[in-house]
C-alpha cells in the first residue's frame, strides 16, 4: 500500500516511493512510502507560512481541545499504533505500546500547556510606568527526527509547537515513515486545520537540508546524531534560525562497592540493552569500582544470559532486531574495535533464525580502558563496557572524561556520594540507583556538551524554544481610565 505527504490539508504523492520492511522479518513490507523533494518540501514550507496567521490566534481552548483530542485518539488506538511500531522500529511489543502510551500522555500534557501559557505583569524601576512580559508563537518550525523512538520523538515536538501556536514542517527518519504518517492522520482525524501540519518523508539530504536552509523556516528542531546536527547548525545559524539540536549520548553509569548488586544489574541491564540499546540515553559505559567489579561482571553475565533476543511481535522476547542491517555490521566492527583494542567480548554473536531480521545478542566488553573507542564513541546498539575505577574520585573523574553529556546514574547506598555526584557529573540528566535511560515527559530533557544545544525539550521548559519573548513597557498615566 502508498503512503503519502500531507501538505496544507491534503494528501500528496511523492515522486518516488520507498518500500519499508520490517527489521524482524526482512518479508514482511509495511508499505511504500512517498518521498519528496526539494519542491515539495517548499511547497509545504509555503502551507505552513501561510497558515501560521490563523493558527498563531487561535484560542487556547480550541488549542486544548485538538491536542487533547489527538491524545485521546492515540491512546484509544494504543495497541494498533504500538503493533505498527514494533513492526516498524524492532522494539519489543510492550516497549512499543509503552512508547504509543507516552506519546498520547504527551499531546495530552501539551493540551494543558496551550492554557498555561502566561506572561508576567512587573512594576517598572521608573515610575509611572509598567511592564509586561510575554510570549508569542515563533513561525514556521522544521521538525527533523530519528527512527528510534518514533512516536514519542516526533509527538514531544509537534505538540508543543503546536501548542504555542506554531505551524509545522515534520521530516521523520527514512526507517520510520509508518509511524510518522500515522500520527499525522490522527491530528487530521483530531481536526488541524490544513497547512499548520504538514509531513514530508524523504532523505536527510534532500528534505531535512531543504528544511535547514530555508530563509521560510524560522526555527529547527532536530534529534539525531552529532554528525548531522552539526551539518545542521551550518545551514541554520548563518540564517539566525532558532535552533534546538538533541544529539548523541555516551552515558556513563557509576557503580560503586557498596551498591546494592541486583538493583545495580538490573539498572545496567534496563539501561544498556532494552530497546536494543538504541537509545541515545543507553547505558553504554559501565564503570565499576574494584571491590565489586568481579561480582558484578559475573551477575552481568548470567543476567545477560537469561535475555530473550527475537521477533519483535513474539509474546517471550526481552530484546527485538537491531534496526537495519547498516547498524547491525557497525555494532558488529565495533566489537571487532573493542578486541583489537584488547577488550574481552562477550556476547554479541548474530543469531541464526527461520525468519529474515537482524539479530544479535546483547554484548559487554570487559576490561575496556578510555582511550579505547568503546569507551569514547557512541555505538546505538545492544552493546555495553565496562571500565574498572579504583574508587569513587577516578569513577566520577572517568564519567566526566567524554565530549557527551546527557544523562548519568550512579548505583550506590552512600547518600553522600550520591548528592557528591549529583552536582559534579557533567550531564544534563542524573539517575541514582535507576537506568541511565527511561524518563518522565513533564520534565526537561536535554544534556551538555556535544549531547544538546539549545532550550530544553519536554515540560513546560519546551516553550523557551517554541515561543519568542516580547517586553512591553506601558506609560499607565498615558491609558485612558
Ligand atoms: P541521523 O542523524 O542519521 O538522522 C536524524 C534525522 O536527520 C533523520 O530524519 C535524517 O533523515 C535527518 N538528516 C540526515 N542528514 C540530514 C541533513 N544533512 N540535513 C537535515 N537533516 C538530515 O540519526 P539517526 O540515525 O536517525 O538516529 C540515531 C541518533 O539519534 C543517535 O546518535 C542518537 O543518540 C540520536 N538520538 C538522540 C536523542 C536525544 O534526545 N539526545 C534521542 C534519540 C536519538
Amino acid at each position: 500500500m502508498r503512503f503519502d505527504n500531507y501538505i496544507d490539508g491534503r494528501w500528496r504523492a511523492g515522486t518516488e516511493y520507498r518500500s519499508n520492511l520490517n527489521p524482524s522479518d526482512q518479508d514482511d513490507l509495511i508499505g511504500d512510502y512517498a518521498q519528496a523533494d526539494a519542491g515539495q518540501t517548499g511547497e509545504a514550507i509555503a502551507a505552513a507560512r501561510a497558515a501560521f496567521p490563523a493558527w498563531a490566534q487561535v484560542s487556547p481552548q480550541q488549542r486544548f481541545d485538538i491536542l487533547d483530542g489527538a491524545g485521546s485518539l492515540i491512546l484509544a488506538r494504543r495497541e494498533e499504533l504500538g503493533r505498527l511500531l514494533a513492526r516498524e522500529e524492532g522494539k519489543t511489543l510492550p516497549e512499543a505500546i509503552a512508547e504509543v502510551g507516552r506519546a498520547g500522555q504527551i499531546f495530552k500534557f501539551f493540551a494543558g500547556e496551550a492554557l498555561r501559557l502566561h506572561g508576567e505583569i512587573l512594576g517598572s524601576v521608573r515610575p509611572g510606568l509598567n511592564v509586561e512580559v510575554t510570549r508569542e508563537p515563533l513561525g514556521v518550525v522544521g521538525l527533523i527526527t530519528p527512527w528510534n523512538f518514533p512516536m514519542a520523538i516526533p509527538a514531544w515536538k509537534i505538540a508543543p509547537a503546536l501548542a504555542y501556536g506554531n505551524t509545522l514542517v515534520f521530516k521523520p527518519a527514512e526507517l520510520v515513515p509508518g509511524c510518522a504518517w500515522a500520527l499525522v492522520d490522527i491530528l487530521n482525524e483530531a481536526g488541524v486545520p490544513g497547512g499548520v501540519v504538514n509531513l514530508v518523508m524523504g532523505s536527510g539530504a534532500v528534505v531535512g537540508q531543504a528544511l535547514s536552509e530555508s530563509p521560510q523556516v524560522d526555527a529547527v528542531s532536530f534529534t539525531g546524531s552529532v554528525h548531522t546536527g552539526q551539518r545542521i547548525a551550518a545551514a541554520c545559524l548563518p540564517l539566525r534560525k532558532k535552533l534546538q539540536l538533541e544529539m548523541g549520548g555516551k552515558n556513563p553509569m557509576v557503580v560503586l562497592d557498596d551498591a546494592d548488586l541486583e538493583v545495580a544489574v538490573e539498572a545496567c541491564i534496563n539501561g544498556a540493552f532494552h530497546a536494543t540499546g538504541q537509545r541515545c540515553t543507553a547505558s553504554s559505559r559501565l564503570i565499576v569500582t574494584a571491590g565489586i567489579h568481579d561480582r558484578f561482571v559475573a551477575a552481568m553475565l548470567e543476567r545477560m544470559a537469561a535475555l530473550r533476543v527475537g521477533h519483535a511481535l513474539e509474546a517471550a522476547v526481552d530484546i527485538g532486531p537491531v534496526v537495519d542491517a547498516a547498524q547491525l555490521r557497525r555494532n558488529q566492527a565495533y566489537l571487532d574495535v573493542a578486541r583489537s583494542e584488547g577488550g574481552q567480548v562477550h556476547g554479541g554473536e548474530l543469531l541464526e533464525r527461520d525468519t529474515r531480521g537482524f539479530f544479535m545478542r546483547p554484548a559487554l566488553v570487559v576490561g575496556a580502558e578510555p582511550h579505547m573507542r568503546i569507551s569514547r564513541e557512541e555505538v546505538f546498539g545492544p552493546i555495553a563496557s565496562i571500565l574498572r575505577a579504583e574508587d569513587y574520585a577516578e569513577a566520577l573523574a572517568m564519567a566526566n572524561d567524554s565530549e557527551f553529556g546527557l544523562s548519568a546514574g550512579i548505583c550506590t547506598r552512600s547518600l553522600s556520594h550520591a548528592s557528591h555526584f549529583k552536582r559534579h557529573v557533567q550531564a544534563g540528566m542524573v539517575m541514582i540507583n535507576a537506568a541511565t535511560a527511561g524518563v518522565d515527559y513533564h520534565v526537561p530533557f536535554g544534556g551538555r556538551k556535544h549531547s544538546s544545544y539549545g532550550p530544553r525539550e519536554q515540560g513546560s521548559h519546551a516553550r523557551e524554544f517554541y515561543t519568542l519573548v516580547k517586553t512591553t513597557y506601558l506609560n499607565a498615566g498615558s491609558v485612558p481610565a
